[in-house]
Parts: C-alpha cells; structure tokens; sequence
C-alpha cells in the first residue's frame, strides 16, 4: 500500500483512497461445516496486488437496503482463473455469513482494497502467528507461501477437530490446534495461556497476532512481557462482541 508522505507543509501522513473493485461471483461452497467460499472474480482482476494475509472491505448488503463495510481476507488468488477466494466464518445469521451463504453464480459485490499490514516479515529468524477462525484464511496464505528454511511457530483456536484444515506450506513449522471446546468463541484466557507456555527461540522473531479484540490485546502483552519489542508484533483484532465490522488497532 502506498503512503503519501508529510510534505514541507507539515500535513500528516495521508493513505490515498483504496482502489475499487466491483467483484463478481463465480461458485460458493462450504469448505467445512462452519466455513463457507466464494470464489469471486472481476473485469479488472489482473490488476490487484496483495501481499498473503491482506484484506478486502466488503460492502455487505444490510437488511434495510443499505451496505455495511466487513473486511475479510483474500484466502487465495488463481491468476490462471482470474479469480479470488474469500472464506466466511458462519458464526450467525449476521449481513456477512448471511449475504456468503446466498451468494450464487452471477451475484455482484463491491469491495475495496486491498488493506492490511498483517503480511510476513520475511526478514525475521522466526515468526510467531496466532489466531481463531476468523484468521485461518490469513494464516494459512502466509504460510501457504513461505519458502523453504523460515521457522513458523503457530497457534489457532477453533472450536474443535471439525474446524481443522490441511494447511500446505514449505516452512519449517508445525500447527498446533487449540481447542475451546463447548466454549463460546470470544474473551478467554485460552490463548494467552498458550502464549504464556512459548519459548521465543533465539534471533529475532516476528509475531502476527490477530482474532478476537481482547483476546490479540491479551497476548500481546504476554509476549511484550517475555522481552518482544513491540516492533516485532503485529497485532489487530478482527473482531470483538458487539462491535459491527471495522477493526481494532492494538499498539498498547
Ligand atoms: C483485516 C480483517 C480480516 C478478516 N478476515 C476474515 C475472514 O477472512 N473470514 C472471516 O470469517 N472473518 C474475517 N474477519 C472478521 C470479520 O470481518 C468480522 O467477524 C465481521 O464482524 C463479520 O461481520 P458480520 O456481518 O458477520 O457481523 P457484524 O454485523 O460485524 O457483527 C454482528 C455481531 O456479530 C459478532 N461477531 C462478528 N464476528 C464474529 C465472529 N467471528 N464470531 C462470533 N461473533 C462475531 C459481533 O461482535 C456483533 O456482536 C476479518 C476482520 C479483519 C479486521
């Protein structure tokens, strides 16, 4: 994403305007029993650039007719195709899990894009990623393509062993599978007892930690507490109970 700099004019930094996209479904499936794809295209679809664990801010249609904004990450890219995966967390009757489970072939949606600085420092002797659902598309492109000799450490809280992909990366790591159980997703100590019990190994390290609001904020001061500086953490909550789209920045 491009920034435009504070000229001599002393205006603060400004982003431009994301790019529009006037996507176009092409198929929709449930990938499992609570994850739903659409597969989705456009006129102009050789022309988007992203970096894997990037996102696209949908305009989800509202009931009363108007569009709400819901960022959802781009899961995958065919550039034979000429198409793009979104994958949807069907948590409830909510616009966006509603409007992924009526997609059909033909179907239009808005979107802009792309956004997101939860892309992988390739510089890094190692990296730390954590998540829930919500993320598994984020996390599974980033170490879909990482090379061969980065050391990935990975955590993802899911309900239980149904919700568990296949991820396909050449990295050295291994996915540790966190289950909540009968739990409600959300606000739970769950996740930072993992970060708790990890060892950063020695060099330095980049953690990506994202998922539920509290849950991101949780563990990221478990990791400044293990002696992280909080360069090396990325950290954005993706969602949080009662908030509607958006994200959370979380720097403290
Ligand atoms: C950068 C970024 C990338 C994201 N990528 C994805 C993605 O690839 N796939 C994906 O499924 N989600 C993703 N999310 C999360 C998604 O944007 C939110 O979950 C969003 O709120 C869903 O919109 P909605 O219409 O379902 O619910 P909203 O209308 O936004 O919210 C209605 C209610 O549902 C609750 N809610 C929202 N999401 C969840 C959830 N996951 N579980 C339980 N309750 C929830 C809210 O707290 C609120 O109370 C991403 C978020 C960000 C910021």
């Amino acid at each position: 994403m491009h920034i435009t700099h504070a000229g001599t004019t002393g205006q603060p930094r400004q982003r431009p305007p994301m790019r529009s996209w006037t996507l176009r479904v092409v198929d929709s499936f449930d990938v499992e029993p609570n994850m739903r794809r659409v597969i989705l295209t456009a006129d102009d679809i050789g022309q988007l650039a992203y970096k894997p664990g990037q996102a696209l801010v949908l305009m989800i249609p509202l009931p009363g007719g108007e569009t709400g904004r819901r960022d959802y990450t781009i899961r995958s890219m065919d550039p034979a195709a000429g198409t793009i995966s979104i994958d949807f967390v069907l948590h409830g009757d909510t616009p966006a899990p509603t409007w992924a489970r009526a997609a059909r072939p033909g179907d239009t949606i808005e979107a802009k894009g792309p956004r997101g600085g939860t892309v992988l420092r390739s510089e890094a002797d190692w990296h730390l990623l954590t998540g829930d659902e919500t993320c598994i598309p984020a996390i599974a492109h980033i170490l879909e393509t990482m090379t061969v000799g980065l050391k990935a450490f990975v955590f993802i809280e899911v309900a239980g062993k149904q919700a568990e992909i296949a991820i396909d990366t050449k990295a050295d790591t291994a996915v540790r599978w966190v289950h909540r159980g009968d739990a409600p997703p959300g606000p739970s100590e769950l996740m930072s007892a993992v970060i708790e019990d990890f060892s950063p190994p020695p060099g330095r390290g980049h953690a990506y930690i994202i998922g539920e609001t509290s849950n991101v904020r949780r563990q990221r001061h478990t990791l400044i507490a293990k002696g992280l500086g909080r360069d090396q953490i990325s950290s954005e909550g993706y969602w949080r109970p009662g908030r509607i789209g958006g994200h959370d920045h979380v720097e403290d």
